[in-house]
């Protein structure tokens, strides 16, 4: 009776421990994936680049951003940019046989921290597609969306990031439309070119379009099927948090709200932020975060959560820092709250 009793016993023993050692695991495991929704993809060898010595566009715009993330306790989220990943027909969906062939005459580093970024940008959409992450940065330079095909860089970009990343989600995983939004100080016209005539992708820029490269204007609007899917919204100096966060309320939730996005890309360039070298808006850090939710709201209604989040521009080492490292919190955040 005894024995058979302490049987009992251990037996309802061994069954609970069992129970809450499940319980703990599982909860653990939720709790990591709840943690981590994000990934910033990075590699030294875009440190390498260097146009000129006092260049605004410089490898410490990166190691800023890396050493507040680690600060922040963020540094969880790094990973490496996978050197095997194939990128070269990729590149070719944008840029021409010349243009590639000049830039790698003429640039060998700045050729290769580029490619590299684009390495960066289809791993990233690699992994954003395969679930493992809700939504990728790519701390990456130089910054992409002025690049042409003349053979030489224009406004600091190589190859453009961005619109090649287009190209890869629409061949590669055939989801048709992408959503692009700019929110670089600088108008992206090397993005706008390329998709000028395509309903596929939805271009939407703000930026001061009497800056750098003078394009930009809302009178462009898209040509032929693409007519409609090129927005430019031109912000004048000074521009508040209230002003953009306005525009991309009222104005992009509306365009894409009609689109439906399947991927979302972001030309994310930080020198709208207040205080820039090169830029004269006054946008705040809780800007960038009330835009990169925005950004959210229409991954989730639309496409599954899907972002791929790219540096362009910013110049104010500790500024790019700071409002990227908003940025990346936010993209991670986003999921802990719904
Ligand atoms: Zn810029």
């Amino acid at each position: 009776m005894m024995k058979k009793r302490k049987f009992l016993l251990f037996s309802f023993i061994t069954i609970l421990f069992f129970f809450f050692k499940i319980k703990f695991f599982n909860s653990l495991f939720a709790n990591f994936k709840k943690r981590n929704h994000t990934a910033v993809l990075t590699h030294d060898i875009v440190l390498n680049h260097l146009i000129s010595i006092d260049h605004p566009e410089k490898s410490e715009r990166i190691i800023e951003l890396i050493k507040l993330l680690e600060k922040k306790k963020l540094g969880i989220l790094i990973r490496e940019i996978n050197l095997e990943t194939k990128e070269k027909n990729w590149v070719k969906t944008i840029h021409s046989n010349y243009h590639i062939k000049s830039l790698m005459r003429k640039y060998p580093i700045g050729e290769k921290s580029s490619l590299i970024a684009v390495k960066g940008c289809l791993q990233g959409i690699d992994e954003i597609m395969k679930n493992r992450h809700k939504n990728i940065f790519c701390a990456v330079r130089p910054p992409g969306h002025h690049a042409l095909n003349t053979g030489k860089h224009e406004g600091f970009c190589f190859y453009n990031h961005v619109a090649i990343s287009a190209k890869y989600i629409q061949n590669k995983y055939k989801l048709n439309k992408v959503l692009i939004i700019d929110w670089d100080y600088h108008h992206g016209n090397s993005t706008e070119l390329f998709f000028y005539n395509d309903p596929s992708v939805l271009f939407f820029s703000t930026h001061d379009a009497d800056a750098y490269p003078r394009t930009g204007s809302p009178d462009r609007i898209g040509s032929g099927k693409g007519k409609g899917y090129n927005v430019n919204i031109h912000l004048p100096c000074g521009t508040t948090d209230k002003k953009i966060i306005s525009t991309y309320e009222n104005k992009l939730v509306k365009k894409a709200n009609i689109f439906k996005p399947d991927f979302i890309l972001i030309s994310a360039g930080f020198d709208s932020r207040k205080d820039d070298p090169l830029g004269c808006f006054d946008v705040s850090d809780k800007g960038f975060k009330t835009l990169t939710t925005i950004a959210l709201q229409i991954a989730e209604k639309h496409c599954n959560g899907r972002i791929l989040s790219i540096l362009e521009g910013g110049y104010n080492v500790e500024g790019n820092a700071k409002a990227t490292v908003t940025h990346i919190e936010t993209l991670n955040n986003f999921y802990k709250n719904i």
